[in-house]
């Protein structure tokens, strides 16, 4: 058979399944893609959106008995997500008894020798793919009606094998939103200056890139539909996510991974994305291609992006193409091309990277070769080792399952007793959704000393997924790895700490010893009862601080247009005593709890007789600029799922934005300061060029800034962490011509001088101590993890003028990381990490964390709630330095 033949509509080799000339089934035609588009995908210039892709695939799911398209799930702005299983129709027939195979060899680590047998030889494997999930990436997506079509119509004997030993099942695009906003930017721009250039704003409507980030807390809609597929419902063996890269680095990355690896992983899962890695490159290499690295930048140590189905015992595989400008070629001269990162130093033939590209043309239609022929490295390599894959699944499984009986830990603990029992719930829930196994101790006991009580909640490692119930309930510390004995340490891709009973303040104890009889106290438990009081009768309610859910009852109890207070010192209801800052809530709204389920609430039968003070809802902007601003779009997400009201405000508005007359809060999320203030980065010193339209670099300006100043004058409160803090260690002007007052802010950002002496935090979690006194720190403990990337280290000075300032919060002298990786870290003991500043009647209040990193530090997120309910700065309070709250 011919694998690789000349196709008339793109002047290149296509790589292809050998599609046939005559279709399957009588009476049925498959239509061809360039038939239904027009034009073939992997043309220059030409893309398809998300519904040609899927009314396509649903075309060819009609006509063929290959093919059929299921939904997963609704995308974020509610576009229907669909997966297309391509198998031998033998297969598709009976895909639920499939199905059951794939969750017994998964799940069950007792399957009976010949019962095992026969599944093995009665199973196929599953290749899940997620495509296109970063959407400028749009190589993956466009290749995949020519994938569907040549293998719906191949009569290739050797394919149609593959298709009977394999179920292929693709997630036709991992962010369908995105597609859409980059397809219409692109038809937009082309033929313009601004073709193929940057799409203003995010590619996922909340996280835009960081969707690959997003797959332990599952906050997304688009990640839940995927982690749901492998984790509970498919259980596929193997996981292609496919994405791209710059464009003048290697042109295709496979496994091997580079260190380091995440340690929980058994070894012999690595060696199979070593085998899929391997048989990719080498089916590239066969259809002529070149510039294939591997060993190379990816690490695969923390889990977070769609390949954390490793961690669930998935043979989970990475792949990246060089990219073009969108659809638009681009031409790389042979000394433009680099290599930079873990792994490869020159670009020169070398074991990572054994037939370099020689430079020249590069085109969306070269990527599309790129990615069939890796598909068929996979199938090929999936169906030759069937018996082989599925076999391993289960050995997988017993091994994990043996190893948690017999290697410590054994369990983890979440007491019933916690700080915030709202997001205790939460991540018992969300272990669930993981489809981790959840237990529920039905009488007290007492393991290595530790008392537990009668519904607490035990996690017991010997369970299937293993790997990543120990991953995401330890403490993270990093696997340093060196490149040369004695040398330097490889350094992460990405974050170190993502354990989730620290991130979410949440106690865990993990328990050492495995007592005779502790399982038979373990009843499994299937998910929170929903509780819904009725205060409808009574004068009001009482919400505990300490829960997250209460603030989101409040914001909702503001929309119906209750009293909300707050007790500063707290309160004594029904026997409990709830600390300062408890919320109280005068004839509150019938649904309130459904905004606020798991809060710890207290009917009251007439007005506390403790101190209250009136709240009222704040009217919040939240500055985020067109710049691919993640950690915006992250707070974005934070406050629309804690139903506070906000109002979106680009940088280049600010300046014609009346934000005293309109607003009380304005947030700055962390973005860079320069992009900010100016609309461009800055490098080495010099302002850079960008590729997005004017319009879209704008940045605050002169008369933006003045704008801020003034709104802080007229007694606005602004909430700022990261990079953008930068902006308020200038000096502040109030007032203008020979009345103008300038003055500095007494508070300073102390980062870079530390850098240079070795501070080193890449996405770590460090202890902080509060001063728990002040209304920004009602509700939380007194020592609590933050989220730190190392920017800004906030430092304070003696007050002058009308300013004053509070340190709320600083990191302990001694055992200040708590978990991940960071470097002298000492160098941070006994600063500050929360300052409250005072400017006249204005009030500003800077994080030198991130409170809600990505949306998975709940632990800190009330710092952000409570900082957004702070009460004005009354006139008496509001004059000379030194009179601080
Ligand atoms: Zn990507």
């Amino acid at each position: 058979m011919r694998r690789y033949l000349f196709c008339s509509l793109v002047l290149l080799t296509v790589v292809s399944f050998s599609p046939g000339s005559l279709a399957q089934e009588p009476g049925a035609e498959i239509p061809r893609p360039e038939s239904v588009f027009g034009f073939l995908p992997g043309t220059d210039r030409q893309l398809i959106d998300y519904s040609q892709l899927i009314d396509y695939l649903v075309l060819v799911d009609q006509a063929s008995a290959r093919v059929a398209v299921r939904e997963i799930g609704r995308s974020t702005l509610d576009r229907p997500m669909k997966m297309v299983f391509i198998s031998s129709p033998e297969n598709l027939e009976r895909l639920d008894e499939l199905r059951e195979i794939n969750r017994r060899l998964a799940l069950d680590p007792v399957i009976p020798g010949d019962e095992l047998t026969g599944m093995i030889d009665e199973g196929r494997v599953f290749v899940m793919a997620t495509l296109s999930m970063h959407s400028t990436e749009v190589a993956p997506a466009q290749t995949l009606p020519l994938l569907t079509y040549q293998l719906a119509t191949t009569d290739d004997p050797e394919v149609l094998g593959w298709l009977e030993n394999v179920v292929v099942m693709v997630v036709a695009t991992l962010n369908p939103d995105g597609m859409d906003m980059v397809v219409e930017h692109y038809r937009e721009g082309l033929g313009t200056a601004y073709e193929g250039g940057s799409m203003p704003g995010l590619y996922h409507h909340y996280v835009g890139h960081d969707n690959n980030r997003d797959f332990v807390a599952l906050t997304q809609a688009e990640s839940q539909a995927v982690s749901r597929v492998f984790s509970t419902e498919w259980y596929p063996q193997v996981l292609l996510d496919k994405h791209q890269m710059g464009r003048t680095g290697p042109r295709y990355f496979v496994p091997r991974y580079h260190d380091p690896i995440a340690e929980n992983i058994a070894g012999d899962l690595w060696v199979w994305s070593d085998v899929f890695g391997s048989a990719m490159a080498r089916e590239i290499g066969a259809a002529g291609l070149t510039g294939v690295a591997s060993n190379w930048v990816f690490d695969e140590y923390w889990p977070g992006a769609t390949t954390t189905s490793h961690w669930k015992g998935v043979i989970s595989l990475l792949t990246e193409a060089a990219s073009v400008r969108v659809a638009t070629p681009v031409f790389v001269e042979k000394n433009e091309r680099r290599v930079r990162g873990k792994g490869l130093s020159e670009y020169k033939k070398s074991v990572n990277m054994p037939s370099p590209w020689p430079g020249g043309w590069w085109r969306l239609g070269d990527i599309v070769q790129y990615e069939l022929a890796s598909w068929r490295g996979a199938l090929k390599t999936a169906s030759m080792l069937r018996g082989e894959i599925l076999a391993f699944r289960n050995d997988l499984c017993r091994s994990e399952v043996a190893l948690g009986g017999t290697e410590p830990p054994f369990y983890y603990v979440i007491p019933r007793q916690q700080h915030d029992e709202s997001e205790r719930d939460h991540l018992i829930e969300l272990l669930l959704e993981h489809g981790v196994e959840v237990m529920r101790l039905t009488e007290p006991a007492a393991v290595d000393g530790v008392n537990l009580s009668a519904g607490d909640w035990v996690v017991p490692l010997a369970q299937p997924y293993r790997p990543f119930v120990k991953e995401v309930m330890e403490v993270q510390r990093y696997p340093v790895r060196h490149y040369t004995p004695g040398g330097e340490v490889i350094r992460p891709y990405d974050i170190t700490s993502w354990s989730l009973p620290l991130h979410f303040g949440v106690a865990a104890i993990e328990l050492e010893t495995r007592p005779e009889g502790f399982d038979e106290l373990l009843a499994p438990f299937g998910g929170m009862d929903p509780v819904v009081p009725d205060f409808a009768s009574d004068w009001g309610v009482a919400l505990d601080p300490r829960d997250n859910a209460s603030y989101r009852a409040v914001f909702s109890a503001f929309g119906s247009g209750a009293e909300v207070y707050r007790a500063p010192t707290g309160l004594t209801v029904g026997g409990e005593v709830l600390p300062p800052g408890a919320f109280v809530i005068e004839d509150p709204p019938a649904d309130l709890m459904q905004h606020g389920a798991t809060a710890r609430s207290y009917a009251l039968e007439a007005r506390p007789s403790v101190e209250l003070q009136a709240i009222s809802k704040p009217r919040v902007a939240l500055i985020e600029t067109w710049f691919h601003d993640m950690d915006a779009g992250w707070t974005r997400y934070l406050l629309k799922k804690y139903g506070i009201p906000f109002t979106l405000l680009r940088p280049g508005d600010v300046a014609e934005t009346d934000l005293s007359g309109n607003f009380d809060v304005l947030i700055f999320p962390d973005a860079d300061s320069d992009i900010l203030s100016t609309g461009k980065y800055k490098s080495n010193g010099e302002y850079q060029i960008n590729d997005y339209r004017p319009e879209y670099r704008q940045g605050l300006g002169e008369d933006g800034s003045k704008k801020v100043d003034a709104f802080i004058e007229g007694g606005g409160l602004v909430v700022a962490w990261g990079r953008s803090t930068e902006l308020f260690f200038d000096d502040l002007v109030f007032g203008e011509g020979d009345d103008a007052l300038e003055f500095a802010l007494p508070v300073s950002d102390d980062s870079e001088s530390l850098s240079e002496q070795g501070l080193y935090a890449p996405g770590s979690l460090l202890a902080v101590d509060l001063v728990t006194d002040h209304p920004v720190t009602w509700g939380m403990p007194s020592r609590f993890g933050v989220f730190t990337r190392g920017r800004p280290v906030l430092g304070t000075s003696l007050p002058v003028l009308i300013a004053d300032r509070r340190v709320l919060g600083v990191f302990p002298g001694e055992d200040i990381l708590l978990s991940g990786y960071a470097e002298e870290v000492e160098l941070l003991a006994e600063r500050p990490a929360m300052v409250w500043v005072r400017a006249g009647r204005g009030q500003l209040v800077f994080f030198g964390f991130q409170p809600q990193f990505r949306a998975s530090t709940p632990g800190t997120f009330k710092l952000l709630f409570n900082s957004i309910l702070l009460p004005e700065v009354g006139e008496d309070e509001a004059g000379v330095a030194g009179v601080g709250r």
